[in-house]
């Protein structure tokens, strides 16, 4: 198969449009039959559920160019399993899991031209999401839904790797207790561009949000799960049910128990605690892992062993084990490599 005449190397993590997208219609309690188009626009209603009252969620993953030259998604299915949570949360009919993935092989088969090549540190971006598609002016779900997903070729999150970022600890709340942090919902990252424009304004790359209720917890960044290093080297997440289970995240912890022989524990981690951690990164698809060099809160500076200059020893070893497993130079586990036939 032929490649698009793309320059792979510079491309940014940017929308392009590519050949064919999956669409499927929920209408009447069922969906239909769903299938491959040309067509890039959604043309909905003007009541449309998701225009008023934003019912929509979404998954991202990517699929891969390996060192043999074969075309693989990483665990797709647990997307599949966590975009069937986020629907019902908002209400949503489920997508179900087996008719996802068969939707993520159409998608990259189709697009095959697309997928970069090994090497290039560029990857094909998947987009699965589903709205509410017809008028509501009360307040209520919908009856009829759209899946669709779309696939556009991205560059490395960072160009000339991955050097260590300044974050801020947020005033303002990305979730609450008992909320929709835990879904991968539209709404969350609505509300979330006000503090990251915000943190941007003043030199910040990201957010450190707290837990809601306490302001004294560690939950995530807008979009990242975070991932830290004790000074004995093992690795700790933060525990909430307000964050987002990420998929890096959740395997990153597998790769520190089962490739690096290291300690990893999902627990609750108290911000005043985070100073005496060795490492910190920030962990999600997109980037697979940004070290963190610094944290500062409110003019307090929190700066990490490991500097500004490159990632910590221990999150380069897990940086370097996931994206071996994912681009197919390391053994996978069992089941968290989907090959596109
Ligand atoms: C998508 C997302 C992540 C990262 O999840 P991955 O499955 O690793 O991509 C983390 N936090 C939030 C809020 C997210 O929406």
């Amino acid at each position: 198969m032929e490649k698009k005449n793309i320059d792979w190397g510079s491309l940014g993590f940017d929308y392009m449009q590519t050949d064919k997208r999956y669409v499927s219609n929920y209408k009447n309690g069922a969906w239909d039959a769903g299938c491959l188009t040309s067509d890039a626009n959604v043309v909905i209603t003007e009541c449309a559920g998701v225009l008023q009252y934003s019912q929509s969620c979404f998954e991202g993953l990517k699929a891969y160019t390996t060192e043999d030259g074969r075309i693989v998604t990483f665990r797709p299915d647990l997307n599949a399993e966590r975009m069937e949570d986020s629907a019902r949360r908002l209400e949503m009919p489920v997508f179900p899991k087996e008719r996802f993935l068969e939707a993520v092989d159409q998608v990259v088969s189709a697009n095959a031209a697309y997928v970069p090549p090994y090497g290039s540190g560029a990857t094909l971006y998947l987009r699965p999401y589903m709205f509410g598609s017809d008028a509501v002016i009360g307040v209520k779900p919908s009856h009829e839904y759209q899946f669709r997903l779309f696939a556009t070729p991205v560059g490395p999150y960072f160009k000339g790797g991955a050097k260590p970022i300044t974050i801020r600890v947020c005033d303002y709340d990305r979730a609450a207790p008992h909320g929709t942090g835990h879904i991968k919902a539209g709404l969350n990252y609505a509300m979330s561009l006000y503090a990251i424009m915000e943190a941007h304004r003043e030199g910040y790359d990201e957010n450190m949000y707290l837990d809601a209720a306490t302001r004294t917890k560690v939950e995530e960044t807008g979009g990242a799960n975070f991932i830290f290093v004790t000074r004995d080297q093992k690795v700790v997440t933060p525990k909430s049910n307000s964050i987002l289970p990420s998929i890096t995240r959740r395997s990153l912890m597998d790769v520190a128990r089962n490739y690096l022989g290291l300690e990893a524990e999902e627990r609750e981690v108290y911000f005043d605690e985070v100073k005496d951690f060795a490492e910190c990164g920030l962990c999600g698809t997109a980037a697979v892992i940004s070290p963190v060099g610094k944290i500062v809160d409110h003019g307090k500076e929190i700066c990490f062993p490991s500097g500004m200059e490159k990632m910590g020893p221990v999150t380069q070893k897990l940086y370097d084990t996931l994206t071996g497993i994912q681009m197919g130079r390391i053994k996978a586990p069992e089941g968290w490599i989907r090959e596109i036939k």
